[in-house]
């Protein structure tokens, strides 16, 4: 989904914080700048003994005595030398004491003398010395002790120090505060039109969703009322609220939606859940109030929230719940219970894990109607192809349908990338039409990832990666269940692969026999089995293979119920769905221990048929590999040629009783029965 603003509160927040850094310094540097000020501009600090020595000489005029310092000032005489001494007046060797004098500013570090008016020159800590008065006596030295002023002294210190840096922090806090869960003003934290998108006219219709026709359908229905909202209060209809649109990514749920607003011609508002999701408790449920207001403001119009599971998870009631997110939606909530439909105003909202989504927010009255957009079927694909291929120019080699053949599994926004890439591709050659050799080159692209041209492997690897290859190859040609091959190639793709084989079915399947499966398991294995076969040892480019062949055989165990050891047990149950699959374990450990024991005998048991299968077909093998390695490429027809050669098995112009013809432009690699073996569960 497009978002012109959906950066701008990330940036809200940084400035907030910028604020109480940047206020935190600047109070530091005052708080400690003042408090070297008040320390640093005091008397200059000598030894105890220097005093007394001072003393004897009777340099001394008056001596102040505080809690822990003696401070001293120095006669006029004794003052005046120390000046020729150093060359500066008054407390060699600081500025500021001179300057405090002329000020005649006292309360600093060291009490001011009263009689002298003038501030100590030196200070220096007490020693237990208890002649200390007598000393002073017998110099004839004026002394004092002053307690009062100390304390006032620690009183500012500490008034300056804490209280101050403390309270001015608190301040800017309490102001940042406000500043958030008001919303508007400076920062705008609160304010939810800071990441809502907003269309007037999409100009998207239903014309442009190619496929999900039953999504269509319920939502033309909501379309129709917003047209005519009366048509339906009249009769004493509800109208509702929101509409939940389910399916994985890239699906079409914002097309949909943007489709529903362009069709009923109403403003569509469009923001993401995660964006009502912040740090600071109390904005998303501001964020929420805001957009309700917005809308109503605007009806009719369409609201549109992707990724609804961002706010709309269960709560929990465990300790150290989100309340930020609780708040969030049970605003959402309030709000969703709170408008009314008849001034024409819909919430749309998406999501690929309906399954974690609060039950508070499918209750009738709220997102109550679920509209599936589910990944495309052949069909779909064809439709979707063709509405992309609508603005490209193409030659008449485009054969639609055989992409999409090609791409089973292929949702909305991969198909719209591919025709794009087909079109970029064809420029990049210089031609001015796309064919279909584009877009095969394009479904790659999306698939597998670029061609890497820049890597080069040693040949002894391209010998390992093209016998790997053709071990796939080999062995899917070899069995019956399996899907055609359609092309081989030992050119690395930026994705990963080193080489890879691409099949494709003959036609759309949505079941999948235990042979089917079997097969595949084999198939995946065969690439590992020819690396063994022929060079004796095995190498890391299995890896891929091996978690396929495990994925395969353990669904087959744990949720097909293809096992005689497990029968019909259901062992595993898919936890979202819509999109990575993942499966969870619902069995004891016991259990678990033995279905890991069942995987590994399947995969055991399809690794010694692909291996006994290239056995018996060396020969072929090694001619196939040798060509790949030669020509890099070669399409399922080359193959087939090799293979069929070798194995003495007639063209298909004249095909055997069950070797199917090979359609047009599309290749049947279904071998002819004699050449199959006969092991392998068949
Ligand atoms: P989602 O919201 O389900 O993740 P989008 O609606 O954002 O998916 O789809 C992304 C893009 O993929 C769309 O802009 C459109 O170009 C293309 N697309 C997806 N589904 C379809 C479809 N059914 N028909 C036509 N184009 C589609």
């Amino acid at each position: 989904m497009d978002n012109n603003n959906r950066n701008k509160d990330p940036n809200h927040n940084r400035q907030g914080w910028g604020i109480i850094l940047v206020t935190t310094l600047l109070v530091t540097f005052m708080v400690m700048g003042l408090y070297s000020m008040m320390r640093g501009s005091g008397p200059e600090e000598i030894s105890y003994d220097k005093f007394l020595s001072m003393l004897e000489d009777k340099k001394v005029q008056e001596v102040n005595l505080s809690s822990d310092r003696i401070y001293i000032t120095l006669t006029d005489e004794a003052r005046q030398e120390e000046f020729e001494e150093s060359g500066q007046a008054g407390n060699p060797g600081n500025v500021f004491s001179q300057l405090q004098e002329q000020m005649q500013s006292g309360g600093s570090a060291g009490s001011t003398d009263e009689d002298t008016g003038r501030n100590p020159d030196y200070y220096t800590g007490y020693v237990n010395d208890y002649t200390l008065v007598d000393k002073l006596d017998e110099a004839g030295v004026e002394f004092s002790r002053e307690p009062a002023d100390t304390l006032g002294q620690t009183l500012l210190e500490l008034f300056i120090t804490v209280i101050l840096p403390i309270g001015l922090m608190a301040i800017m806090l309490v102001w940042l505060m406000r500043k958030m869960t008001k919303g508007g003003g400076m920062m705008g934290i609160g304010k939810s039109n800071a990441k809502m998108y907003m269309e007037k006219e999409t100009g998207v219709t239903f014309q442009d969703v190619a496929g999900e026709d039953e999504a269509k359908e319920s939502l033309q229905e909501v379309v129709d009322f917003l047209h005519n909202p009366g048509k339906y209060s009249g009769i004493g209809a509800k109208l509702p609220k929101g509409a939940l649109l389910v399916g994985p990514p890239g699906t079409g749920k914002t097309l949909l939606a943007k489709a529903v607003a362009g069709e009923a011609k109403v403003p569509f508002f469009s923001l993401s859940g995660s964006a009502f999701v912040e740090m600071y408790v109390g904005v998303g449920a501001s964020r929420v109030r805001d957009l309700f207001k917005q809308a109503q403001q605007q009806a009719p119009c369409i609201v549109f929230i992707d990724e609804i599971d961002a706010i709309g998870k269960t709560r929990d009631s465990s300790l150290g719940g989100n309340d930020e997110r609780e708040q969030t939606l049970n605003q959402l909530l309030a709000e969703m219970d709170g408008f009314d439909t008849n001034k024409g105003l819909l919430i749309l909202a998406a999501t690929n894990r309906p399954e974690i989504l609060d039950p508070a927010l499918l209750r009738p009255g709220r997102f109550d109607r679920r509209i599936i957009v589910d990944k495309p079927d052949l069909k779909g694909r064809v439709e979707i192809l063709k509405v992309h291929a609508k603005d490209v120019r193409m030659d008449e080699s485009v054969d639609l349908e055989a992409i999409a053949l090609a791409t089973s599994g292929a949702v909305g926004s991969d198909l719209a990338n591919m025709i794009n890439e087909a079109a970029i591709n064809a420029v990049k050659h210089g031609r001015q039409v796309v064919s279909q050799k584009d877009l095969f080159e394009a479904v790659e692209v999306v698939l597998v990832g670029k061609e890497k041209k820049d890597r080069i492997m040693s040949k002894e690897e391209r010998r390992i990666v093209s016998y790997h290859e053709v071990g796939h190859a080999l062995v899917t040609a070899l069995q019956k269940n399996t899907e055609p091959v359609q092309k081989i190639t030992i050119v690395p793709r930026t994705m990963g692969a080193l080489g890879y084989v691409m099949q494709t079915p003959e036609e759309e399947k949505f079941l999948n026999t235990k042979k089917e499966l079997e097969a595949m398991i084999v198939v995946a294995l065969g690439g590992r089995a020819a690396e063994e076969l022929v060079f004796d040892t095995v190498t890391t480019g299995a890896a891929n293979d091996i978690e396929q062949a495990t994925k395969i055989a353990r669904a087959m165990i744990t949720q097909y119920g293809m096992s005689e050891r497990f029968g019909l047990m259901g062992l595993e149950s898919i936890q979202n769905r819509y999109l990575d699959g993942r499966a969870v374990l619902n069995c004891g450990d016991a259990t678990a221990g033995e279905i890991d024991e069942e995987v590994m005998k399947m995969l055991k048991a399809a690794y010694e048929e692909a291996k006994k299968l290239l056995a018996e077909n060396r020969e072929t093998l090694d001619k196939i590999a040798a060509f790949l390695i030669e020509k890099e490429t070669i399409t399922g027809k080359e193959f087939m040629k090799i293979f069929r050669e070798v194995k003495g098995i007639p063209e298909p112009d004249e095909p055997e009783e069950g070797a199917p013809a090979e359609r047009e432009g599309r290749i049947s690699m279904k071998p002819a029965e004699d050449s199959r073996p006969a092991a392998g569960g068949e």
